[in-house]
């Protein structure tokens, strides 16, 4: 398959564009490095081992994405594209719906225009709300409690009512859980710009003496340690899950969720990766982040059953890899 990839260059998307090469898939980028660096593209060939098309462009642009669809003959697209962050789409809504869901609309409607089968969408745990764990894809999904994760119910509402209407088209909804860790090789991660919002990268920095102290958001949850748990996932088993995802398309809208199915608290985690790396984490308790919910995880029993697809790689692998990755920066 030739494969959109919007977003490729980013944290996930580059960790799939790898997975695709390496199964023999042809790759085209678009991706207007809002949040990421245009030498991740050389990276992903290096270890794709391939050469990959790169587009530098927004795909929130009209123009840019019927270029794209014009100039390329486009077998599948996976969506990554878009802004992640829970507080700045709180400051700035508009600007969220803007990239996250107008590009949503502009690709599924050049892929009905262009005859083009089948679409991944990245979607995130945070759909489901507040609700019971472990999270079924089955569930009520509750209202969102941030306009980030706005945009991803509503990109999931799009694309499921466009399937509905348009006989053939394939969509597949991947919820994300927590994705962490890196490409073994050290040269591909998740690197973000500014100050860590997630605790992965911010205890690498603090392991790398970037940051001073971890602050752990909350001790008095009903949690085993008090701490909020979270259902981490090895971001190589969150790519190969895109790969599942693409050979299993049919027509219709499909949900998985790509999660281990297991929770470990922040404390457990740094616990692992003083273990793992021999580097000590220093911390202190600070209070609940706002909007926090206090654990989940997945059910990936769907995932396993219909994309032959489950999470491979522990805890200790994912802390090992990250670590790796931030020295290598
Ligand atoms: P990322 O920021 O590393 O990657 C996103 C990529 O998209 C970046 O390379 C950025 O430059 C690009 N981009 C953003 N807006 C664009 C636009 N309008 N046009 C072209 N390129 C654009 O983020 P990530 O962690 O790799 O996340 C990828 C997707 O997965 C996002 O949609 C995110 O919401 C979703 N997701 C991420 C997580 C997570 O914890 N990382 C969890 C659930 C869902
Ligand atoms: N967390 C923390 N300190 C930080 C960042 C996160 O204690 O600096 C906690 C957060 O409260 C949650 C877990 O780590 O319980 C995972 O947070 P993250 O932001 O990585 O992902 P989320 O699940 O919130 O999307």
């Amino acid at each position: 398959m030739n494969v959109l990839v919007t977003g490729g260059a980013g944290y996930i998307g580059s960790h799939t564009c790898v997975a695709l090469l390496e199964a023999g898939h042809s790759v085209v980028i678009a991706d207007n490095f809002s949040n990421s660096r245009r030498d991740t593209v050389e990276r992903i060939e290096r270890l794709g081992g391939r050469s990959v098309k790169l587009v530098e462009g927004d795909v929130a642009d009209e123009r840019t994405v019927r270029e794209l669809f014009e100039q390329n003959a486009i077998d599948g697209v996976i969506h990554f594209a878009g802004l992640k962050s829970v507080p700045e789409s709180v400051a700035q809504p508009l600007r969220y719906y803007r990239n996250n869901v107008f590009s949503t609309v502009l690709l599924a409607a050049a892929c009905i225009e262009h005859g083009v089968g089948k679409f991944v969408f990245s979607s995130s745990a945070t759909v489901y709300g507040s609700n019971d764990v472990p999270y079924r894809e089955e569930m009520e999904l509750r209202t969102p409690t941030s306009p980030y994760g706005s945009t991803k119910l509503a990109s999931e509402r799009i694309l499921t009512e466009t399937a509905a209407s348009a006989p053939g088209f394939a969509v597949t909804l991947l919820r994300y859980f927590n994705p962490i860790g890196a490409h073994p090789s050290g040269l591909i991660g998740d690197d973000p710009n500014g100050v860590p919002n997630n605790l992965m990268p911010y205890i690498t920095r603090v392991a790398r003496g970037k940051l001073e102290k971890l602050k752990v958001y909350g001790n008095d949850y009903p949690t085993p340690d008090g701490t909020g748990v979270r259902d981490y996932i090895h971001v190589c088993d969150l790519a190969e899950g895109h790969i599942a995802a693409l050979e299993h398309a049919r027509p219709g809208t499909q949900v998985y969720n790509l999660g281990s199915g297991s929770g470990v608290s922040v404390l457990e985690l740094v616990e692992a990766f003083e273990r793992v790396n021999g580097v000590k984490i220093p911390y202190e308790f600070a209070p609940r982040r706002p909007g926090d919910l206090p654990a989940y995880y997945a059910d990936a029993s769907r995932a396993e059953r219909e994309l032959g697809w489950s999470a491979k790689r522990g805890v200790d692998e994912m802390v090992r890899d990250a670590w790796n990755f931030e020295r290598n920066l």
